[in-house]
C-alpha cells in the first residue's frame, strides 16, 4: 500500500497541502479529483519525490521513503506533456530505459515487443514522434512508463491534451491496461466525469484538504459534504 501521514506543502506563505493522510491499497485504482489549484499535482509529486513536504511521511509498502530519491520509489510517471525525444523511433523512445540499464539487446527486443503489443503500438516502432497522433503519442510515453515495471504508475492529467474522442477510448484502455497489469494506479483530472469513469477509488480533494475519500457509488450517493456532492454533482 501507498500511504501519506499528515503531509503538508507550504509554498512562501501559502499552505496549499493540509494534513493529508491517505491510504491506497496494492491494486486499486485510485484518483485524486478536484478543482484546478487544488494541490492535486503537488501531492502526485511529493509521493514520487519530486517534491519534498513541508512535513509529514511518505510510505510505500512498509518503507518509509522521505528520503529516497525519485528514481529508486518504484514509482513511473505519466503527465500531460509528455515529452519524447524527437529523434528516436517509437523504438528507441520504449527502449531508452532498459539501455540505461544494460539490458542486453535480445532481452530489450523481447520486451519492447511485448509492451507495444499491450498498448498497440506493433505497426509503429518504427516511427518518429513527429508522425504519430495524439493517442499514439500518449501510449509510447505510457509504454516508456511501463518499462520500469514499477509497482505504482502515477498519472497528471495524461489525457488532458486529446479531443474528446480519443480522450474517451484512452480511459478504457488505461482501465484495462490496470486490470491487465494488477498494479496500483494514482490518477490525477479535475474532471469528475473523468474520475467516476475510472477509478474504483475517489479522493475528492478542495484546497489542499481531501473533502471525501470513497468508491464512486458512494461519493455520488453518499456525498460527505456540500463541496463533494457540488463538485461531483456538477456538469462536465
Ligand atoms: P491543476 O488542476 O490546475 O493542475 P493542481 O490541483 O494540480 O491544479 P497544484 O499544481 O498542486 O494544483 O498547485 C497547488 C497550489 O500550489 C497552487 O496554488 C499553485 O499555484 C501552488 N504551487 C504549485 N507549485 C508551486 C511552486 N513550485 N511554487 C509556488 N507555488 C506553487
Ligand atoms: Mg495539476
Amino acid at each position: 500500500e501507498i500511504r501519506l501521514e499528515n503531509i503538508s506543502k507550504v509554498f512562501g506563505e501559502n499552505l496549499v497541502v493540509d494534513d493529508v493522510s491517505l491510504t491506497i491499497q496494492d491494486g486499486a485504482f485510485a484518483v485524486l479529483v478536484g478543482p484546478s489549484g487544488c494541490g492535486k499535482s503537488t501531492i502526485l509529486r511529493m509521493l514520487a519525490g519530486l517534491e519534498q513536504q513541508t512535513s509529514g511521511n511518505v510510505w510505500i509498502g512498509d518503507k518509509m521513503v522521505n528520503d529516497i530519491p525519485p528514481s529508486k520509489r518504484d514509482i513511473a510517471m505519466v503527465f500531460q506533456n509528455y515529452a519524447l525525444y524527437p529523434t528516436m523511433t517509437v523504438k528507441g523512445n520504449i527502449e531508452f530505459g532498459l539501455m540505461n540499464r544494460k539490458v542486453p539487446k535480445k532481452e530489450r527486443q523481447r520486451i519492447v515487443e511485448e509492451i507495444a503489443a499491450i498498448v498497440g503500438l506493433t505497426d509503429h516502432l518504427n516511427k518518429k514522434p513527429d508522425k504519430l497522433s495524439g493517442g499514439q503519442r500518449q501510449r509510447v510515453a505510457l509504454a516508456r512508463a511501463m518499462v520500469k515495471k514499477p509497482k505504482v504508475f502515477i498519472f497528471d492529467e495524461p489525457l488532458s491534451n486529446l479531443d474528446a474522442k480519443l480522450r474517451t477510448q484512452m480511459r478504457t484502455e488505461l482501465i484495462e491496461l490496470h486490470k491487465k497489469l494488477g498494479t496500483t494506479f494514482v490518477y490525477v483530472t479535475h474532471d469528475q466525469v473523468e474520475a467516476m469513469s475510472m477509478g474504483d477509488e475517489i479522493i475528492i480533494l478542495n484546497q489542499g484538504v481531501v473533502q471525501q475519500k470513497d468508491t464512486p457509488s458512494n461519493v455520488y450517493g453518499n456525498p460527505r459534504n456540500t463541496f463533494a456532492a457540488e463538485f461531483i454533482g456538477q456538469p462536465p
